[in-house]
């Protein structure tokens, strides 16, 4: 058998993900977020699985073109736009939507004027995160020098909430009241949500919403699981048990030697470590489920392999199936356990993962 570490990715939990996003984004279009491979469950596999998804989210071109050569029709957006002017053109020619959030880029547009054909430009609007964008009262001339040098091309206007993930957040409300002043008398379709905005928030739906993590069945706010809104996790990390010990009382496991036995128990090793993208710091204790029970973490991850004490299922054995996260066991537990949010564990996951679809 090879080594038994591998992700799962559940095309139905995603299926089911999208259509209860569709539902809630009423009539609002969809880009669904799929940069870093889509958080780390494959690009290609994600976006032949959302066919009516109306356009795909990425920031980097080699993304997008990924996306095209597997003939990915729809609209694709580089969400930071493009660094510089040979980009400009790659992205002209397969069509993509551009973010435009400075002036070196609006600059690049006017030198070059490359064909857009269809594809939109983003205007990107900075109401209060200040991150990236155009603040409002720049935005008429950025808007001015789009229509410009690009006559043909449909202008939007797009923006990013930094607290939308806290639940009746003051700040989400202040930048939602900028976004709505902005351009008061234009028709300039828009788009503000992200996952949480999208749970939560209907009227910051307006043309089009922007999700990632929720696609993924994970829960962007902190105090709950993908469960609570409806969400089926896609991802299941999985590996088996390669070794099983009995120790004894005072014996140590792992490097450092600093996590001891606190009695005579069994303990088992897993194929999974920190290159495989488990964190390396969930902490002795982080659940694990072993032949579906749950156990836990012990000692300090290395860089293939963990150790996990098996107490509470003292007859596994060599072979025996183990679950890092997955629907029984959701990530967010483990990226608490690990001071690290979700995003960032399942978009760490490692290719030399088998991956495998369910
Ligand atoms: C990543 C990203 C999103 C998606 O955010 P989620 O919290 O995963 O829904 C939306 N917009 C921008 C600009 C992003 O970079």
């Amino acid at each position: 058998m090879s080594r038994p570490a591998r992700v799962v990715i559940d095309r139905a939990a995603l299926r089911h993900n999208y259509q209860l996003l569709r539902r809630l984004a009423g009539a609002a279009r969809i880009m669904a977020v799929v940069k870093a491979d889509a958080y780390g469950h494959g690009l290609l596999r994600v976006a032949k699985c959302l066919p009516d998804a109306d356009a795909f989210a990425v920031v980097c071109l080699g993304e997008a073109e990924q996306l095209r050569a597997a003939g990915v029709r729809q609209a694709v957006v580089l969400l930071q736009g493009v660094y510089c002017v040979e980009d400009l053109e790659r992205a002209a020619a397969l069509g993509l939507d551009l973010v435009v959030h400075n002036r070196t880029q609006l600059d690049m547009l006017a030198a070059r004027r490359p064909s857009l054909g269809k594809a939109a430009i983003w205007l990107k609007v900075d109401t209060g995160m200040h991150r990236l964008g155009f603040s409002p009262a720049e935005l008429p001339a950025a808007l001015a020098s789009c229509k410009a040098s690009q006559p043909g091309a449909a202008v939007r206007l797009m923006s990013h909430l930094a607290t939308a993930h806290e639940p009746d957040h003051a700040m989400t409300r202040a930048q939602l009241q900028v976004f709505d002043g902005l351009c008061p008398d234009s028709d300039l379709a828009r788009c503000i949500a992200n996952s949480a905005a999208l749970l939560t928030l209907p009227a910051a739906c307006y043309q089009w919403v922007r999700p990632g993590l929720a696609l993924y069945g994970v829960s962007p706010q902190a105090s709950r699981e993908g469960r609570d809104w409806g969400l089926r996790p896609v991802m299941r990390l999985e590996s088996g048990l390669i070794a099983v010990r009995r120790l004894r009382a005072g014996e140590p496991v792992g490097y450092g030697a600093d996590w001891r036995c606190p009695e005579d128990m069994p303990v088992g090793i897993l194929a999974m470590g920190y290159a495989d993208g488990y964190p390396r710091h969930a902490g002795s204790g982080a659940p694990i489920l072993v032949n579906d029970r749950p156990c836990a973490l012990l000692g300090r991850v290395s860089m293939d392999m963990l150790a996990v004490d098996l107490r509470a299922c003292p007859e596994a054995r060599v072979g025996d199936p183990a679950l890092l996260w997955g629907r029984e066991l959701p990530v967010e537990r483990i990226a608490r356990a690990a001071g690290a949010i979700p995003y960032e564990l399942l978009c760490r996951v490692h290719k030399r993962l088998q991956f495998v679809d369910a």
